[in-house]
Formats: structure tokens, C-alpha cells, sequence
């Protein structure tokens, strides 16, 4: 019978579309630095739920305040006025020297507030086609406008027509701009990471920041940043770009905001701060009382004094771990990071090594297919950190080919 039919169409085939591919554990629990599976077996957690968990799982001031809102008032949409949110933007407009702040729910989101203020900036200027200069293997998300923007065809393949309004620029080289300026007079914005964090923990030398900070105050440019990875104490400053003492005019993070409750944040400062009028933008649950006491309370704990130096001092003590037991490799390219992120490139792909690593009970990461991520949450002590060492150092070591 059909009933029946069904029944047996359901248990036979998994409801959830197949985007992530097979899992590969089932996590049940987390506590500090450490999960659990459904099997009990424990993780050293070196990836934080990829930079989101920043203060670690069950942070106990984090699960108050939500517990605390959840039962007083989730959500009432932006009609009307929500007291935690207007303190969330005060205190996120403090620490980073940002002046204005628009709430979303995730990093590719707030990405698209602020490619549409960046087209909103060129209309207003005249241009025709207002256009965005984003960089080589760039990772902004994964909505139309985002992954347009984003640099890898891995992500734009088969999406096609992509979103227009995008020229492209190598990452890390201000050389390359003169040219691409001269010939695309329609760039009105610069939209980068500070760090490439997909493409594999990619450093901008010193300078980078503070160069392209210039060329478009000449050029009278947006300079976008996206610090939805980058961002949240994770590279031992509140911003990424606050180690090159410069302010964008726009600035976007998400991740390790609420320390795990999906909010994301679209800052603006200077010109880009009026930018957004009403029936420009908005967003049903951007910015709701539950994610916003989730988000004080992570940003009050990331503030609390000497919380970014261990942030830097817990990475440095991991990339020193590693480049003592792995100097000389052969197969061990570059040890790089900043802060609590960290990348291993190899010199060959090495997927393989997440599966290993978590049959020795610690997650990790690997990105650009030979790099090995580490996001590490900042409240790991050194007995742990040292831990993540000693495990992945040898799988590393042996690690011969996928
Ligand atoms: N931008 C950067 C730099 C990211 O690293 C990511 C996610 O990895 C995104 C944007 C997209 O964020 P989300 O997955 O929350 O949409």
C-alpha cells in the first residue's frame, strides 16, 4: 500500500541532501576543548567547529545568557527595538573603532550586505556598472553574490550564470592594482581577507593591509574586509586588521561571534556608515535577542583583560610545538599563523590525515588539499595545546601520501 511504500522509501534513503558527504562521527557532547561521540569516545577539538567556538563548547557564561534569554524572550523580529542588540553593536562599534553595525545570521550574509553597500556606493557615485575587486581563491560564501566573489571555481562550478560586478586581483600583491584600476574605472571596492582561511591559512606580508588602506583613499574606495573567519580574538586581536593599526570602512564577521548561536555582523565606519537607509536591507532573525546574548557574552569574555594575548600565546605555542618536531621534512612545505590559526601546508594532498587524526581523538582541519588547518579554541591550557602537538606531529611525520 502507499503507506507502506513510503515508509520503506523513507528508512531506505537519508533525508538530509548530500552536501558534506559521508561524516564522520556522530557528536553528542563538548566541554571546553573536548567533544564526545555517541560511542563515548573523546576529541581534542582543534578546529573549533571551523573558528566558531572560539570560548570552547558549553562556555558556562555563554550557555547562561542564552538559557537566561531563551526564557524571557528568542525573538521578536526588528520592528521593534531590541535593548541587546543596540548593546552588542555599542560594544562591537568599541572595540573595533567602527562606527555603524547591521545584524545577519551567517559569514556569506553579512557578505552580501556588504557587496550591495559597496553597489549602493558606486550608484551613488554614477558608475555604471559598479564593480567589486575581489582576490585570487578568495572564500566569501557560498549564496550567489558570494561565491561570484569567492575565487575558487570548485565553488562557483555549475552555478552558472554567476553574479556580475566582480573583477579579480592576485592576493597579496598591491603592484598588480595601478593596472587593473586603469583599465576597470567602474571599481568602486576592494573586498579581501586579511588572512585567506580556506585557501589555506594565506599571510598577507606586512604592509598589505595598511597599502591597500591608502590606495583606495586615493582612489576614493571601499576597503571591505572580510573577517567572518579572521575575526572574534581569533588571530590575537579583537580584528584581524587591527595588528596593521588601520580602519576599514566596512568590515563583516560571523563564526565565533556568538561562540556557536549563528549571528553575523556588517560594520561600517566613515562613508560606508550611511550607506544603509531603511528598505535598503534587512533580515528576519539578523540580530534577535537569543543571538545577541549570545553574542555579549562572548564578546565580554573575549575583552576581559589578557584573554588576546593567550589567544597568541596559545598559537605560538602550538606553531613552536610543530616546527620543533617537524623541521627538516622534506614534505613539510610551511609552518604559518597568527594567533589561534594556524596552517601546515604539505607538499602533497593529505585529506587523509583528518580521518587519521581522529582515530587518535583530535580534529582537525584540512583545507587546499594540502594544508592542514588548526583553529584552535582559545581556552585551551598548555597541557592540551602541547596534546594537539604530540598527536598530529607523528601523523604528520609518517604521513608518506593520501
Ligand atoms: N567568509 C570567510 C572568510 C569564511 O571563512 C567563510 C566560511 O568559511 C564565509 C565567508 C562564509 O561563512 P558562512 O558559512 O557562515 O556563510
Amino acid at each position: 500500500d502507499n503507506k507502506e511504500e513510503r515508509l520503506q522509501y523513507f528508512m531506505a534513503t537519508p533525508a538530509l541532501m548530500n552536501t558534506y558527504g559521508t561524516r564522520a562521527a556522530t557528536l553528542v557532547k563538548g566541554e571546553g576543548a573536548w567533544l564526545w561521540d555517541d560511542k563515548g569516545k573523546k576529541y581534542l577539538d582543534a578546529l573549533s567547529g571551523i573558528a566558531v567556538c572560539g570560548l570552547g563548547h558549553s562556555h558556562p557564561s555563554v550557555a547562561k545568557a542564552v538559557a537566561e534569554q531563551a526564557s524571557v524572550l528568542t525573538h521578536c523580529s526588528n520592528f521593534f527595538d531590541i535593548p541587546n542588540q543596540e548593546e552588542l553593536a555599542e560594544n562591537l562599534c568599541a572595540v573595533s573603532g567602527m562606527a555603524k553595525v547591521f545584524f545577519g545570521n551567517s559569514g556569506a550574509e553579512v557578505n552580501e550586505a556588504a557587496i550591495k553597500m559597496a553597489r549602493l556606493f558606486g550608484n551613488k557615485k554614477g558608475l555604471k556598472l559598479p564593480t567589486i575587486l575581489v582576490m585570487d581563491d578568495a572564500f566569501h560564501g557560498r549564496t550567489l553574490a558570494t561565491l561570484s566573489a569567492s575565487g575558487s571555481r570548485r565553488v562557483q562550478a555549475g552555478f552558472e550564470p554567476l553574479v556580475s560586478g566582480f573583477a579579480r586581483a592576485p592576493f597579496d600583491d598591491i603592484e598588480s592594482l595601478n593596472k587593473i584600476a586603469e583599465n576597470n574605472p567602474n571599481i568602486c571596492a576592494i573586498f579581501v581577507e586579511p588572512i585567506q582561511g580556506e585557501a589555506g591559512i594565506r599571510i598577507a606580508s606586512d604592509g598589505y593591509l595598511s597599502r591597500l588602506r591608502q590606495f583606495c583613499d586615493e582612489k576614493d574606495w571601499l576597503l571591505m574586509l572580510d573577517e567572518v573567519q579572521t575575526g572574534n580574538g581569533r588571530t590575537g586581536k579583537y580584528f584581524c586588521y587591527q595588528h596593521s593599526h588601520i580602519i576599514p570602512d566596512i568590515v563583516t564577521t560571523s563564526k565565533g561571534l556568538g561562540n556557536g548561536v549563528p549571528i553575523g555582523a556588517c560594520l561600517a565606519s566613515g562613508k560606508a556608515a550611511e550607506l544603509l537607509q531603511p528598505g535598503h536591507h534587512g533580515s528576519t532573525f539578523g540580530g534577535n535577542p537569543l543571538a545577541c546574548a549570545a553574542a555579549l557574552a562572548t564578546i565580554t569574555t573575549i575583552q576581559t583583560e589578557g584573554f588576546l594575548d593567550r589567544v597568541s600565546a596559545l598559537g605560538e605555542r602550538i606553531m613552536s610545538g610543530l616546527r620543533y618536531e617537524l623541521a627538516d621534512l622534506d614534505h613539510v612545505k610551511d609552518i604559518r599563523g597568527l594567533g589561534c590559526m594556524i596552517g601546515i601546508e604539505l607538499t602533497k594532498p593529505c585529506k587523509s590525515l583528518f580521518s587519521k587524526a581522529m582515530g587518535k581523538g583530535i580534529i582537525i582541519n584540512v583545507t587546499a588539499d594540502s594544508v592542514v588547518r588548526l583553529l584552535p579554541p582559545f581556552i585551551m591550557t598548555d597541557d592540551e595545546a602541547d596534546h594537539v602537538v604530540a598527536i598530529l606531529a607523528p601523523l604528520i611525520k609518517a604521513f608518506k601520501k593520501d
